[in-house]
């Protein structure tokens, strides 16, 4: 039942983002798991993802983290997200809910500090450490309360020293594909796959055997910047 909002916001014949309920990917089981994803929806924000209770609990972040010790990033909670939404990449179609261009911008492993993660999310605040490819340091969220008494506004901010931002060529830069915004916008795969999936097959599997190129070339990039 914790995906009911998620899957009320959403038209499953008009988007190819997941529905929820597959099993698994091999990567995700049995790990706790964090996803940053850069969505370019009416405002371009990032989304916040942890693995958490069998969903992604999720916090849009309109600025992104924050890099700087001490410095804190609005975070509003909105509805937990399928487990399989942390490899969505793609274009969801204008017009849907949360239409816009969506980059995975980040991913990795992550733990919560001292006490177990849900009671503290109960409480309102997670003293985490992000593993992830772009963002590793230790970063807290606290619940606040909103101006107008929401229950859906936090902070997260920077804690135990400042972490390096990423690179202007990183900020822009899936770490799935490689990609960047306007080469996903430009490709409209995930949109163009939940259409066009059976009639056009050979058309598909060039799009994966690009993928794959993609990814093997940034395998060898971070060999090459490994060894220099
Ligand atoms: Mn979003």
């Amino acid at each position: 039942m914790a995906l009911k909002k998620y899957k009320a916001k959403r038209d499953f014949s008009r988007t190819a983002e997941p529905k929820g309920g597959k099993p698994l990917p091999k990567q995700v089981r049995g790990a706790c798991r964090f996803a940053i994803q850069k969505h370019a929806a009416s405002r371009l924000h990032y989304d916040f993802r942890l693995q958490m209770e069998g969903v992604l609990k999720s916090w849009a972040l309109p600025k992104g983290l924050p890099w700087q010790q001490g410095e804190k990033h609005l975070a509003v909670e909105v509805e937990d997200h399928p487990l399989e939404y942390e490899t969505f990449e793609g274009v969801s179609p204008e017009g849907q809910y949360g239409g816009g261009t969506v980059m995975v911008w980040d991913r990795g492993a992550y733990y919560v500090y001292g006490e177990q993660p849900l009671k503290s999310l109960r409480e309102g605040k997670l003293h985490l450490v992000l593993a992830g490819e772009k963002a590793k340091g230790e970063w807290t969220l606290v619940r606040i309360r909103g101006r107008d008494g929401e229950k859906n506004q936090w902070l997260i901010l920077k804690t135990g020293g400042s972490a390096k931002p990423p690179s202007k060529k990183a900020e822009d830069q899936s770490v799935k594909t490689g990609r960047t915004m306007k080469q996903i916008a430009e490709e409209r795969d995930a949109e163009w796959e939940s259409n066009r999936k059976d009639k056009n097959p050979s058309a598909r599997s060039t799009f994966k055997t690009r993928i794959k190129a993609a990814l093997k070339k940034k395998d060898e990039d971070q060999s090459e910047s490994e060894d220099g």
